[in-house]
């Protein structure tokens, strides 16, 4: 899920030696880490709703819904089985304002109670562990919606628009179930009996559409996978319904289809036609796209953002940040489901992650960079742990800051100790681990996979990062002795402050050495508060860069040295994407200057030299920045188009084409 409530904002970035991103060389770590926080929090989990005493193992929607009035009559079909022995009673979630009107088990009817949320049912004999038995429920009512609208009567253009987003704990306004992502149902069905005017989207594969002759026809959407019960969706309205495809092999392909407001669908296009690559790029990193034998989806609704509904995307807005993100979530959220909200880093600070891991395979490290020195800046805002506190607080669980920004940059810093290479071997590993994939997963499931693939233990990244609060303020200074023969001893006398959970971060910590002779990177393993390091280097030493690929979040003083955290010299950047339909991204760097800010001017032409946009005109501090283009509701033609940029005394010209 992701709100698009997030604006662009500077970027300042700690500027590289080089773009490349290289990995930690493993050998040069000092192995000699200590696990300082064996006594990080123990949590005592808070209680779901969610009745422990079954396993579902299948839910069936059938539902009718009715525009005006307003209405859901529902026959809901749950499959269970006993995880007790003995077990004479049980409950379902379901919220007060649906009335129900019978239950049935196993085709007969029994006596119930719906109270205070809770359908609870007294079975007529007794169920030991592993006896399955089903359910069906009728019930009907105005459902009710919570959280970021469970579900939603809206409308777009005059026309109706129906959807569900459950994520939290809003799946229970529409339909009874077991309300814990822990529990996921081996398959599920949903139908929908709607107005001939509407078309119906919902998870899996469409299996027929029935015309029942009374103004209305039924969608019978089928999916054979693992679902939560709150990755299971219905979006309903006048779609214009429009179909892609993945080839994921030379004879075979999957469908991607796409339900578009008809008034938004030659806006959208650009970007849905995006989408099948973009499948192909997260498959590449993260393995296949777990729910092949289906399809993909997106489906648009009215809340202004997305949410990743298993094998159908509800998107209130198409650009490739969000598109990137909900596709992601198919890996990271669908196949493997957080096993509770406190875990919820795992579905959003991996999908967050990939929105960084799309645009950086497709328009290159630089863009990889600018997205996450972005989640950076938000995550220094981070309060509290990555693992959520409080989950009786939807907001607190999906903090964009620690949940979201945070979380990426966890992986961020976890693929910079152990290098790309085993980092999205373990990407893969996790996705495909039988004991967490179609299934649900905590932290320690994740950090077990890590450390197996990286063949070290990682608890005390995991218990700094995940369960620790804030990030290491560093304060650095160095000299250099003369050893003999060209060789220099750099001195460096590193300290932390601030932090008092964990009082310190131990990190290994890239030290690039500028000399005489050359650049060296050196990787030294940080493991105590005050830590004096020494270690040789060729050439008489000019500067330190503390962190160069900035690996790390951190804030850092350096003392003795240049200011490196701030651009050094003017940058404009290839836009990215490049060629690009219909928007693309210009950033460039403004250097510190005496006078703390300079007049900055960026400007666009076509081909002939006429001016198309003046996308900046002001005073600017040092910082690396961001601009889009075109601007909003700027219609451009197919071509070649320059941006110039003018700062004091640089100036920088640089082309783009738009290709639609
Ligand atoms: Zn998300």
């Amino acid at each position: 899920m992701k709100k698009l409530s997030l604006i662009f904002s500077l970027l300042f970035i700690f500027l590289s030696a080089s773009n490349s991103f290289p990995q930690l060389n493993k050998k040069k770590l000092v192995e000699s880490e200590k696990h300082h926080l064996q006594n990080y929090y123990k949590i005592n989990k808070i209680l779901y709703p969610g009745d422990s005493s079954i396993n579902v193992t299948y839910y069936g929607l059938n539902l009718t819904l009715t525009y005006s009035p307003n209405y859901l009559k529902g026959i809901a079909t749950i499959n269970a089985k006993s995880t007790e022995n003995g077990l004479t009673k049980f409950f379902l979630d379901l919220q007060d304002p649906l009335l129900v009107d019978s239950v049935l088990l196993n085709g007969s009817k029994i006596p119930f109670i719906h109270s205070l949320a809770k359908l609870n049912i007294n079975l007529p004999r007794s169920y030991n562990y592993g006896e399955q038995f089903s359910l069906v429920i009728y019930y009907q009512g105005i459902p009710g919606s919570s959280g970021f609208g469970s579900f939603e009567f809206g409308s777009h253009n005059n026309q109706p628009a129906i959807w569900s987003l459950s994520e939290p704990y809003g799946a229970s306004d529409w339909f009874p179930c077991k309300d814990t992502p822990a529990d996921k149902a081996d398959s599920s069905d949903v139908w929908v009996t709607c107005s001939n005017s509407l078309i119906a989207a919902s998870n899996g594969t469409l299996q027929a559409v029935v015309d029942n002759g009374n103004g209305t026809h039924t969608f019978k959407w089928k999916n054979i996978y693992p679902i939560a019960q709150y990755l299971i969706s219905i979006a309903i309205s006048d779609y214009t319904v429009y179909t892609t495809y993945y080839h994921y092999a030379p004879s075979d392909s999957m469908p991607v289809v796409f339900y578009v407001y008809p008034e938004d669908f030659n806006n959208t296009k650009p970007y849905l036609d995006k989408v099948a690559n973009m499948i192909a790029v997260f498959s590449n990193f993260y393995g296949p796209y777990p729910f092949l034998k289906e399809k993909y989806g997106e489906a648009e609704f009215g809340w202004s953002g997305g949410m990743e509904h298993q094998t159908i995307t509800s998107l209130g807005g198409f650009d490739d940040d969000l598109e990137a993100h909900e596709l992601a979530h198919q890996w990271y959220g669908d196949k493997i489901t957080c096993a509770d909200w406190q875990d919820i880093w795992l579905n959003e600070g991996f999908a967050s992650f990939s929105e960084a891991v799309y645009f950086g395979a497709t328009s290159g490290t630089d863009a990889y960079n600018l997205m996450m020195t972005s989640f950076m800046n938000n995550a220094k805002n981070a309060v509290g742990s990555v693992y959520v506190q409080n989950i009786s607080n939807v907001n607190s669980i999906f903090d964009y800051n620690r949940s979201y920004a945070k979380g990426a940059v966890v992986l961020h810093m976890l693929k910079g100790i152990m290098g790309d290479s085993l980092f999205f071997q373990l990407m893969k590993t996790y996705a495909s681990d039988p004991k967490v994939a179609y299934g649900a997963a905590t932290t320690a499931d994740f950090e077990a996979d890590a450390e197996k693939v990286y063949g070290s233990s990682l608890s005390y990244f995991f218990n700094e990062w995940i369960y620790g609060e804030n990030y290491p303020h560093y304060s650095v200074s160095w000299n250099n002795n003369f050893i003999g023969n060209n060789i220099y001893s750099v001195n460096l006398n590193l300290s932390q402050t601030t932090n008092t959970d964990p009082a310190f971060f131990t990190m290994p910590i890239q030290i690039q050495v500028k000399t005489s002779a050359g650049d060296t990177i050196v990787t030294i393993f940080n493991n105590r508060q005050n830590q004096l390091i020494s270690f040789n280097v060729i050439g008489t030493p000019q500067y330190i860069n503390f962190d160069p690929n900035n690996l790390i979040l951190k804030d850092i003083s350096i003392i003795d040295s240049v200011d490196l955290t701030k651009p050094q010299t003017f940058t404009l950047y290839q836009n990215y994407p490049n060629p690009f339909n219909p928007s693309t991204t210009i950033n460039y760097s403004i250097p510190v200057n005496s006078k703390g800010f300079i007049q900055v001017k960026l400007i666009v032409y076509d081909e002939l030299g006429n001016i198309v946009a003046r996308l900046v005109d002001k005073a600017e501090p040092a910082g690396t920045y961001s601009v889009k283009f075109p601007p909003s509701n700027k219609h451009l033609a197919s071509g070649v188009y320059y941006y110039q940029i003018i700062a004091g005394d640089y100036i920088q010209t640089k082309n783009m084409i738009l290709l639609k």
